[in-house]
């Protein structure tokens, strides 16, 4: 059977081809504190944060790393999804936000399983340094290393609105950075943070593109119970783009940004979903993450689009 062949440069695919097989991520708590809470940089964190919506029930972080990976394969097992490489990837918190001992530690610990090909690393963009760089570029003489940056938003303005603790130009240079040891460098952005409209969404494209990521994910903003965004939330709702929106509006929202979108970034993810009960709210109609990628796929077939068939500023 001959597949079409999809409309974006799929990170799945991407790996897939990377690793000859199928590659699953099995997600890592490394019980690492995040320096936006631990006062390293500030404390009470982001305002829309809540870390236990991070890690699934496999990996508690009081479990070893070793641990971690051998449940994380089983889970994915008894659910039918069979790998040929797997990849670690520390999700949970700031995986940068140790003595480097700790983290060579910690790395090492994961690469030195047997089912283990590489690791992710997931971090803040004012968490890293250039001790902890050739620490990671000498781990990807020998295996895939890749590092992951919550960015986030390109606007300062929304960034120091949710207390995000750093700016659009230190993710600029941390990519920079990590991108100049030859590390792949992934980085997640929130749509619909408080203040940003769909115009400046689109805007923001630019100045992603001058990044020269090799992955991206989208996530819509997902308001957590009890958090200082939920409060935010229900005093003016007006303030939130994702309020008023239809999965279909979410969809066309998304394939215009894939639309402007350098092809050479793999998109990772359109959307995510927390558990339910921990959430105040559930836009975009409950749709499922699947149905709603099929609706981007079908709206961008149907209209001949392609990743970057709007491109700006490459
Ligand atoms: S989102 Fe990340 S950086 Fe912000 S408080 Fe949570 S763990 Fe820390």
């Amino acid at each position: 059977m001959v597949h079409e062949p999809l409309p974006y440069n799929d990170y799945g695919v991407a790996m897939r081809r990377r690793f000859a097989g199928r590659v699953q991520k099995l997600l890592i708590d490394a019980a690492l504190s995040c320096p936006n809470r631990d006062g390293r940089v500030a404390r009470g964190g982001c305002t829309f944060c809540l870390n236990e919506a991070f890690s699934p029930a496999y990996c508690r972080e009081s479990r070893s790393i070793a641990e971690q990976i051998d449940r994380g394969v089983a889970f994915h097992a008894a659910r039918g999804r069979m790998a040929d490489s797997y990849i670690a990837y520390f999700q949970a918190g700031t995986n940068t936000n140790a003595e480097i001992d700790v983290l060579e530690r910690l790395y090492l610990e994961a690469l030195y399983h047997p089912k283990v090909s590489g690791i992710i690393i997931g971090t803040r963009p004012d968490c890293i340094s250039s001790e902890i760089l050739d620490l990671l570029s000498d781990l990807a003489i020998c295996h895939y290393v890749a590092v992951e940056y919550g960015i986030e938003s390109t606007s300062d303005v929304t960034l120091a609105h949710v207390n995000r603790g750093h700016n659009f130009d230190d993710a600029r240079r941390a990519v920079q950075l990590t991108r100049e040891r030859g590390i792949d460098v992934g980085a997640h952005f929130i749509l619909g943070l408080p203040g940003e409209s769909r115009e400046m969404l689109l805007e923001q494209m630019a100045a992603i593109n001058a990044l020269g990521l090799s992955s991206i994910k989208f996530h819509q903003l997902q308001i957590y119970r009890s958090t200082p965004m939920a409060a935010e939330w229900a005093e003016q709702p007006q303030k939130f783009l994702l309020n008023s929106y239809s999965a279909e509006d979410y969809v066309s929202l998304i394939v215009d940004l894939v639309r402007r979108l350098s092809p050479n970034v793999a998109i990772e993810r359109f959307a995510s979903q927390a558990p339910h009960n921990m959430l105040l709210c559930s836009p975009l109609g409950g749709v499922s993450l699947d149905r709603l990628k099929m609706m981007i796929i079908e709206v961008m077939r149907r209209g001949g689009y392609v990743q970057g068939d709007m491109l700006l500023g490459v």
